[in-house]
């Protein structure tokens, strides 16, 4: 037996995992709240999963944060799933209960309003409807946020226009399916727009979609970071929106995660988002 106590593990599992900025984010706070404590990518291939999740809580590991392409095969190796994450079908965090049990959440919602409130603190989701680009995983986790938040209708336009009526039947009448080749059409009097796509991001396609419809005072955010203003982003603030760039909602998904491992809340703030950022 020894008196000292165990340094908190915690980190990423995904394949790949090299591009994550969650290591970078979560050393940062460590420092930052003095924490002796360790936050480590895992490249961990599909067929590994179940034993890494038996044998990461044995070596220290208090929990994990959870990416492509584990997000959703983690919920049937959970013992406890939130609510939040059954109805999303993803986790993205994992806290290693002392008595062995997993318990599984998805944060991406909580962030994503986060990132919104703390940017435009008058921001009233329940002053008109919301347009949504795109219907992936991500899109999961922001329908069913603005719903919470209180949104009275989403209009939902995605290339693959099946995922997105797949939408309305898992998230109800509130949800509106417009065809992708005419998705500018539903800005029409929406007070908040979101793109969820990939689309603008580095290496991938431009976001080509017409904003001509965007009222001035929309709230308009990007799911994309990289780069930090995007043309989506570039064009609506053009067009008279008060636009919210997707770092923070990256910085806040993963807040609770941090706070469950390590016993500390830690800051989103310009330093954060610059230490981030530096990297
Ligand atoms: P996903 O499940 O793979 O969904 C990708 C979405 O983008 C789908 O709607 C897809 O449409 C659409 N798309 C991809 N390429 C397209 C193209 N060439 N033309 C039109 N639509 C295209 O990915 P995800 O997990 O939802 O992530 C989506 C984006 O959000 C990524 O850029 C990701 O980095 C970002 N994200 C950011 C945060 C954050 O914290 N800021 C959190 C999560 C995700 P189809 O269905 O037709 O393929």
């Amino acid at each position: 037996m020894t008196d000292h106590p165990r340094i908190p593990l915690a980190g990423v599992i995904g394949s790949p995992v090299a591009h994550s900025r969650s290591p970078i984010l979560h050393g940062y706070w460590l420092k930052r709240h003095g924490i002796k404590g360790h936050y480590i990518p895992m490249d961990i291939a599909q067929a590994d999963l179940a034993e890494a999740l038996r044998i990461l809580p044995k070596l220290g590991f208090v929990g994990l944060n959870v990416t492509i392409p584990h997000k959703e095969a983690i919920l049937g190796l959970a013992d406890i799933v939130t609510d939040s994450a059954a109805q999303i079908g993803a986790a993205n965090t994992l806290v290693f209960h002392q008595d062995g049990r997993i318990h599984a959440d998805n944060t991406d919602g909580t962030g994503f309003i986060a990132n919104l409130r703390q940017n435009v603190p008058d921001w009233r989701p329940s002053a008109g409807p919301a347009a949504i680009f795109g219907a992936g995983g991500a899109a999961r986790a922001v329908v069913a946020a603005l719903i919470e938040a209180g949104v009275p209708e989403i209009r939902i336009a995605n290339r693959t226009r099946s995922r997105a009526e797949a939408f309305r039947s898992d998230f109800g009448t509130r949800l509106v399916v417009q065809d992708w080749v005419r998705a500018g059409d539903m800005l029409e009097g929406v007070t908040t727009v979101v793109n969820t796509t990939a689309l603008g991001m580095v290496g991938k396609p431009d976001f080509r979609i017409p904003l001509d419809k965007l009222e001035p005072g929309t709230l308009a955010t990007d799911l994309v970071y990289t780069p930090l203003r995007t043309q989506f982003l570039v064009e609506a603030e053009q067009a008279g929106a008060t636009i919210v760039d997707g770092l923070g909602m990256l910085l806040h998904q993963a807040a609770p995660g941090f706070e469950r491992w390590f016993g500390q809340r830690p800051e989103v703030d310009e330093a954060t988002r610059e230490a981030v950022l530096a990297a």
